[in-house]
């Protein structure tokens, strides 16, 4: 299917989504994936809130990147930071970078800085998007158009879940869409500075991030597989 057909039919999704879940925001890490949701909304007026965590740990790249989308699309995009005081705790206890010595401070810090923090970003939705792709590694091969998120009680849905690779750089080449120059670097997933890396031609896209962790454990906690109850919804039940 060609990217222009994926993305028409994306933005019919888009639009039963607002339809049916408003309020609805969009979780965005400025990924590419991110991007092309962030632009599919910009272009079509859609009534869909753009949020970001801001973990205080991301590169320079992907800063400069927010302010771009800012001026490029004239959007708000929602801020939410850690909260300081359990931050401040955690550094105190146990230095920096402690992410490195173990899994569990690892969860710890990704809980702090991203877990806490989108607990309040999605306070009041009635759905959250997200750029999922099952292309994009052994964490998300079986991840779903609609799932429910148990956490927060909310669908959650991930329109791109079908996209390829190719499709995703499609439409971004195709219509110009500002993108974060790591990802020409070899940056095919882009996460906290210090935890993510390079990665060599045919490794997983996710293999840069936590590299030093086993596969299954490079999650964290935002989308962390599987669901405790995942709603399986045929894609012609969301399209017009
Ligand atoms: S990705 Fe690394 S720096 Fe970022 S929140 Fe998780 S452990 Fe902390």
């Amino acid at each position: 299917m060609s990217f222009e057909r994926r993305s028409l039919e994306t933005l019919a999704l888009l639009h039963r989504i607002v339809l049916t879940h408003a309020p609805v925001a969009l979780a965005s890490s400025f990924g590419a994936e991110d991007m092309v949701l962030t632009d599919l909304i910009a272009r079509n007026a859609l009534p869909v809130d753009v949020f970001t965590l801001d973990t205080g740990r991301l590169p320079g790249e992907t800063y400069a990147l927010m302010e771009r989308v800012r001026e490029h699309y004239g959007l708000p995009i929602e801020v939410y930071y850690p909260d300081g005081r359990a931050l401040e705790a955690y550094v105190r206890d146990h230095g920096i970078n402690a992410f490195y010595r173990s899994t569990v401070l690892r969860r710890r810090c990704c809980a702090i800085r991203k877990t806490e923090p989108l607990s309040r970003a999605l306070a009041g939705r009635r759905a959250w998007i997200t750029g999922l792709r099952r292309a994009q590694g052994v964490t998300r091969q079986d991840i779903d158009l609609e799932e429910h998120d148990p956490v927060h009680g909310l669908p959650k849905f991930n329109p791109l879940v079908e996209w390829s690779d190719a499709d995703v750089w499609g439409y971004i080449r195709a219509r110009r869409v500002p993108y974060n120059p790591l990802h020409d670097r070899g940056y095919p997933s882009i996460g906290c500075a210090p935890c993510t890396r390079a990665v060599e031609p045919g490794e997983d896209i996710r293999a840069g991030r936590w590299w030093w962790e086993s596969a299954e454990h490079k999650e964290c906690g935002l989308h962390r597989r599987p669901l405790d109850v995942a709603v399986r919804v045929e894609h012609t039940e969301l399209r017009p």
